[in-house]
């Protein structure tokens, strides 16, 4: 094990990872920044962000987490590519177990996202990101004018997916297993009584059609019932199945609620109960789940990391 310690180690190269490194770089903490298996995070996998504030032509995904990279690399922000397996935060320095690596740290800022989940059905993979299916009807559902859609689910989010999706698109399918949401009521009749909102009740997805032709063409489901098979014509399939917060390394010693998204202390969004640790972004928010928010939680994060390593002795 090396005995250095570094000042603080970021978990996680998402928009609250890198908001981090960039304010803990230029506070002069030589921030040391472990990349996780998707470096970028979620943004890399959407094509076209509309709604991030700055650029009102809109910029590409993958271009905007790599400029954030550059600001932080500026900055004096190392990258290591570690996944995080384990942690012992029951003294200082905190420890984080990488493999048969041991990184020290004296602050430490989880910003370790969620992944989308999916329905592993054929053709979701293949046309993923840019080719018609996509987890986010707030970031792509303005692509989808005038054009039919489908969403999968029958949550909170689908239903929220739906009812967003209504403001482009011609008509939604919302393709639920059962034949009744386990969304909330409000939101479910909103969704069900939506004039452009057709419920397909009682039927799985099978496969998302289109994969020769690069592009979405329809989503082929089967009724649970009667076993028919049957392709709805659509050229948009929004997942909505729900989210899998990336905590597993953390969860025996941050506080997580019951879907596995950390809870920090009362009162604040980032502080933990371990001094000197916070968490950021998607890792700690079911709610928004908004890259401007995720960057907004980071920058909280790296200030907060501040303030307590001039108070400890960073
Ligand atoms: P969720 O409540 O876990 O719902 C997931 C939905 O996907 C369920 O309807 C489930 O079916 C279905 N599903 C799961 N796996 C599937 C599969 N392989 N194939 C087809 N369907 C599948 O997830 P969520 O909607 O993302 O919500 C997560 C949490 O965030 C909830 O607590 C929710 O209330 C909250 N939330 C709140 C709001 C809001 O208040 N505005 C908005 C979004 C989310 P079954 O019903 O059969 O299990």
């Amino acid at each position: 094990m090396s005995s250095h310690i570094e000042n603080v180690v970021i978990i996680g190269t998402g928009c609250a990872g890198l908001t981090a490194a960039i304010y803990t770089g230029r506070a002069n903490l030589n921030p040391l920044v472990l990349e996780g298996p998707l470096p970028g995070g979620q943004l890399t996998t959407t094509s076209e962000v509309e709604n991030f504030p700055g650029f009102p032509e809109g910029v590409d995904g993958y271009q905007l987490m790599d400029n954030l990279r550059q600001q932080a690399t500026k900055f004096g922000t190392r990258f290591e590519q570690l996944l995080v397996t384990d942690v012992d935060f029951t003294s200082q320095p905190r420890k984080l177990i990488a493999g048969d690596r041991v990184i020290l740290a004296r602050a430490v800022i989880v910003a370790t996202g969620a992944s989308p989940r999916m329905t592993g059905i054929p053709g979701e993979k293949e046309l993923y990101g840019g080719k018609g299916v996509t987890t986010c009807a707030t970031c792509d559902g303005a692509f989808y004018r005038k054009m039919d859609v489908a969403v999968i689910g029958g949550g909170d989010s689908a239903a929220e997916e739906a009812l967003f999706l209504t403001r482009f698109a011609s008509k939604v399918y919302l393709v639920h297993r059962r034949d009744s949401l386990r969304a909330s009521k409000i939101m479910a009749d909103r969704a069900t009584t939506h004039e452009k909102i057709q419920c397909v009740w009682d039927s799985v997805p099978v496969a998302v059609e289109g994969v020769e032709a690069g592009a979405v063409s329809g989503l082929r489901v089967k009724n649970l019932k009667t076993g028919a098979e049957s392709v709805l014509p659509v050229k948009g399939v929004f997942v909505a199945i729900g989210h899998r917060p990336n905590t597993e390394a953390f969860a025996r010693t941050l506080d997580v609620d019951e879907a596995g998204y950390f809870t920090p202390v009362a009162g604040s969004q980032i502080r933990t109960k371990v001094p000197g640790v916070y968490v950021a972004g998607d890792c700690a928010d079911h709610a928004y789940r908004q890259a401007i928010t995720a960057a907004g939680m980071g920058c909280a994060a790296a200030i907060e990391t501040e303030r307590w390593l001039a108070e400890h002795g960073g």
